[in-house]
């Protein structure tokens, strides 16, 4: 801390020197560094406010520095910090038990801990080789996360060419396409390229631009898995925890159809900020993929982030918040699609997992003029502008953001010749 404080007077662009001579360069240039929040509010080094409508994606479900949840990682760090998984703890036991009255688990069903979201999706991938059967099916723009197994179910090219060969196995399907989805179960593709072990989806895709699965993919994905004895497995590590308006996004009707999964993944917002990763397994079958020895984890589980998540789900159930993220998220909705900047062309999503779809593909200079005005968004695709606000978002703050969605303009190029 004393390091730091001898460094408060540093600016912005001095700080961001030093990012470029000390950090490796994954992430390319940050945009600000920031010292504090508060709410939905950050401040960065040279002392200006964003509203922010990111929340480190998707992950700050609470917003920064909420009282309760500093409280309670405080509380635990002072009493117990760490472990080993040769040991339980009970804050570890009880977010398993809450985890699972939340999904609603059959008996039976079990919960793994991991540390962010590609561990818990690496998990899901090794339940899903246990099964004993070669093909795992994923979909097109499908992200679930940078680790090889995740990235190997992950479909954007540039992300897993420089990588392979990957783990092998994974097969692509067109988002959305039921047919593909049929035929990817089909005894001819069956035939040929072995049984399905799993199926990994996102009810709705994060990275991929927030883009909803229509409405049945996901009931038929039930049924072809059923029939198939294979593994359904929701990649929710986005949507999870509140973030669509539901505890899970599949829980609502018109995405899930009714469905029960076998195994469901969370990460981002379920520690409100803390780092931790959670497997759900539905059911015995589900639970006992992985038997003793055969995953492991030095992390997972740490009392620390089971605290952190307790206090971040103590909080969205005491404050309401699931009815106020769908009743913010309609306001905001509403209030960007009404406003009638030629430059916005309408707003799709769920609760508080939005995106602004442009009218040209501009949304990089969108989100730089955003900064500019006070706010944090994401480019998510070159006409899309994705928002995922804390949970705790107020109208009043909604309101300022549908304000600057309003109002930005991006200047045509000259016209050619
Ligand atoms: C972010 C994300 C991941 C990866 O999570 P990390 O914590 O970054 O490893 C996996 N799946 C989905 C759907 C995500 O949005």
């Amino acid at each position: 801390m004393s390091e730091m404080s001898a460094r408060r007077d540093l600016t912005t662009q001095e700080w961001q020197n030093a990012y470029s001579g000390a950090v490796m360069d994954t992430f390319g240039p940050p945009q600000r560094i920031l010292v504090r929040g508060e709410g939905a509010y950050v401040w960065d080094a040279d002392g200006k406010r964003y509203l922010d409508l990111l929340a480190g994606i998707a992950v700050n479900s609470l917003g920064h520095a909420h009282p309760t949840l500093t409280a309670a990682v405080s509380a635990q760090m002072g009493t117990l910090g760490h472990v080993s998984n040769f040991f339980g703890t009970p804050a570890q036991i009880t977010l398993a038990e809450r985890l699972l009255a939340l999904a609603e688990a059959p008996s039976g069903s079990r919960v793994f801990f991991a540390n962010s979201g590609t561990e818990a999706n690496e998990a899901a991938f090794k339940m899903a080789r246990r099964t004993g059967r070669p093909r795992i099916v994923a979909l097109e723009g499908g992200f679930h996360g940078r680790t090889v197994g995740a990235l190997a179910l992950t479909h954007k090219p540039a992300y897993r060419e420089p990588f392979e060969p990957l783990p092998g196995g994974v097969e692509h399907v067109p988002f959305g396409d039921t047919t593909a989805l049929e035929e990817a179960f089909s005894p001819a593709a069956v035939s040929a390229r072995g049984e399905v072990a799993a199926l990994v989806v996102e009810p709705v895709q994060g990275e991929a631009g927030v883009r909803e699965l229509p409405a049945g993919y996901l009931a038929l994905a039930r049924r072809l898995t059923d029939d198939a004895g294979a593994l359904l497995v929701l990649d929710e590590v986005q949507t999870g925890v509140g973030r669509t308006g539901s505890w899970f996004a599949y829980q609502q009707p018109e995405i899930g159809g009714g469905v029960v999964p076998d195994v469901v993944t969370l990460a981002k917002g379920l520690g409100g900020g803390f780092p931790i990763g959670a497997v759900i397994a539905y059911g015995e079958r589900a639970a006992t993929l992985l038997g003793r020895g055969q995953h492991g984890t030095t992390f997972g589980g740490n009392p620390v982030a089971a605290a952190a998540a307790l206090a971040t789900i103590g909080v969205v159930e005491r404050d309401r918040l699931l009815a106020h993220v769908r009743q913010v998220g309609e306001t905001l909705r509403r209030a960007i699609t009404t406003a009638g900047n030629p430059l916005v062309a309408g707003v799709r999503g769920r609760g508080l997992l939005l995106a602004v779809e442009l009218t040209r593909p501009v949304a990089a200079q969108v989100a730089t003029a955003a900064l500019e005005a006070g706010f944090i968004v994401n480019p998510v695709a070159p006409d899309a502008v994705r928002l995922a606000p804390p949970l705790i978002l107020t109208t009043d703050q909604a309101l300022d953001a549908a304000r600057f969605f309003a109002e930005v303009a991006v200047p045509e190029p000259p016209k050619e010749g």
